[in-house]
């Protein structure tokens, strides 16, 4: 089984370290700041062997050397963007490990154009960095509604109780902006008073399932793109 704990960074990311007790290997995912990384190592007694990257943004990648540094764990992420320190490039089709649990490399452009996310089949896990988040998705930096929207689409073809893991707690802004896109969605009204409470208590709202996402993401939902591309325009001027 993968052990996945949240490391909160910054205002608003999560870095996930993803630990495998069979054989003691442990992974983190877009490390953007090494020292909370550390400490939850060191809290924990494990050992960092792998970074995980999913994009280039300096929010997922700025601990990459200090962790390399450190631990000597090796970095892999995306082959189409420059990522430091990187000692695997990873294609559509790849497979990295984490002992004996298997994932594969999947492209997601959108938020950037070489953005990727990893996949558990097995584990019913996924990473998706800043392509989907709980209700909501990236911002389109890099690419066009049109890749964004197949993007979201293929991360919509995995199982139904898979978890994704995304980097940003923005959830609570996303539910808001799901009940204006869509009024009259009962799963959404009600997801919005779960996220509400939850943050009150201060408690972490990632991961989401495919389900859920399927059920109340505005931008999963759109119909075609250019609903898609009409809603993420408004969600980038949505004051909530
Ligand atoms: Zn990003």
């Amino acid at each position: 089984m993968l052990e996945i704990v949240p490391v909160p960074a910054f205002s608003d990311n999560y870095l996930w370290l993803v630990h495998d007790d069979a054989s003691g290997e442990t992974a983190v995912v877009d490390p953007g700041d090494p020292a909370p990384v550390l400490a939850e190592l060191d809290r924990r007694s494990w050992a960092l062997t792998q970074i995980w990257n999913t994009h280039w943004h300096p929010d997922h990648t700025g601990g990459n050397l200090a962790l390399k540094q450190a631990s000597g764990a090796t970095i892999s992420g995306p082959a189409g963007e420059t990522i430091s320190g990187r000692d695997v490039a990873l294609r559509e089709g790849d497979t990295i490990r984490l002992g004996d649990h298997v994932g594969r490399v999947i492209d997601v452009p959108g938020h950037t154009l070489g953005h990727i996310a990893l996949l558990f089949d097995q584990d019913r896990t996924a990473f998706v960095g800043d392509t989907l988040f709980v209700m909501g998705c990236g911002r389109l930096f890099e690419g066009s509604p049109e890749q964004m929207y197949a993007s979201l689409g293929r991360l919509m073809e995995l199982a139904d109780d898979t978890k994704l893991y995304c980097a940003h707690e923005y959830t609570l802004s996303n539910a808001r902006f799901a009940a204006f896109a869509e009024p009259d969605n009962a799963d959404v009204s009600y997801r919005l008073a779960a996220v509400e409470a939850m943050r009150e208590e201060g408690r972490i709202t990632v991961p989401t399932t495919v389900a859920e996402e399927r059920a109340t993401n505005p931008f999963v939902r759109a119909g075609d793109w250019r609903e898609f591309a009409r809603r993420r325009a408004e969600k980038d001027s949505f004051r909530s």
